[in-house]
């Protein structure tokens, strides 16, 4: 039996969600600002993660953005394949939650119309949608509202198949050393591995969504994140980029089969103003 929702009914719900994640980071992401303080043992990293974390707190009790930069607005449905929808068409409902969201909840505009001519649209749309077709008559509802100094650091390559683990684990440090301080460390590390290069790509900003730190459920990979984080954290980038221990939080890694010829590798990087909120419709 169709289960028939009017795209009316996203606009609150998504304005609702671009606030929440604006102003209230996660409490995995507190907990982690928290554990990482408690190893950081540079001076200048310690005194920052202490910011960051007094900054989350402030943040959340005053209802205003954790960061000034409150991003391009990814939003990514999950729609039931059971779901028909009535009313506007689902982008522009989603564009008007986005538009809402941002006005009322006085966050900077950021995107401009095109690429080249430089004129901000005024009210931070077009967002980035998403949809994926899941079993069911629900839709999951989740705003990922993302930075643009770490979401500039991203980067992807098809490697030859030939290098391995040892070659995918090469590229991620390369791209973390590459990006040194200008992701506003600590950052959690989306990978993705596998797929066509757009598939690889949403991989890894996919992983970004996980619970700060949960593992890959596979042995091997959950394994190949620990190896990361540390050698990572080895760099000595640090809190914003002053030097310390603590570079990264967690690294995600998501996979997908992939052609005989191909081994694709993404990075997604997420500074620690690591904004996302979800709801169910
Ligand atoms: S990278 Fe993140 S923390 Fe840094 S300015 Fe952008 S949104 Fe803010």
């Amino acid at each position: 039996m169709p289960r028939t929702i009017d795209t009316a009914e996203l606009i609150p719900l998504i304005a609702r969600l671009c606030q929440k994640a604006c102003f209230e980071l996660g409490e995995d992401v507190v907990s982690a600002l928290e554990a990482a303080l408690a190893k950081e043992e540079s001076p200048y990293g310690r005194d920052t993660l202490k910011l960051l974390i007094e900054n989350a707190r402030y943040a959340k009790a005053e209802q205003i953005a954790c960061c000034h930069d409150t991003g391009t607005c990814v939003v990514y449905l999950r729609i039931g394949q059971e779901v028909c929808w009535s009313g506007a068409p689902l982008a522009d409902a989603v564009n008007e939650g986005v538009r809402v969201g941002y006005r009322e909840g006085y966050l900077r505009k950021s995107i401009v119309r095109d690429p080249l001519d430089r004129v901000n649209t005024g009210d931070n749309t077009p967002c980035v949608l998403h949809c994926e077709i899941v079993p069911g008559d629900r839709v999951g509802v989740t705003v990922m509202p993302k930075g643009g100094g770490s979401e500039n650091m991203g980067c992807f390559t098809t490697l030859v198949p030939a290098v391995g683990a040892e070659g995918v684990k090469d590229y991620v440090l390369h791209s973390l050393e590459a990006a040194g301080g200008k992701t506003c460390p600590p950052v959690i590390v989306g990978v993705g591995i596998g797929g066509t290069m757009d598939q690889c790509v949403w991989l890894a900003k996919k992983a970004l969504l996980r619970p700060v730190g949960q593992s890959h459920p596979e042995p091997y990979y959950a394994q190949m994140e620990r190896e990361l984080l540390e050698r990572i954290n080895d760099l000595g980038i640090g809190p914003l980029g002053m030097g310390g221990r603590v570079t990264a939080l967690a690294v995600h890694i998501e996979t997908w089969p992939c052609h005989i010829t191909a081994l694709p590798v993404a990075v997604n990087l997420q500074c620690h103003a690591a904004r996302h909120a979800s709801a169910e419709l």
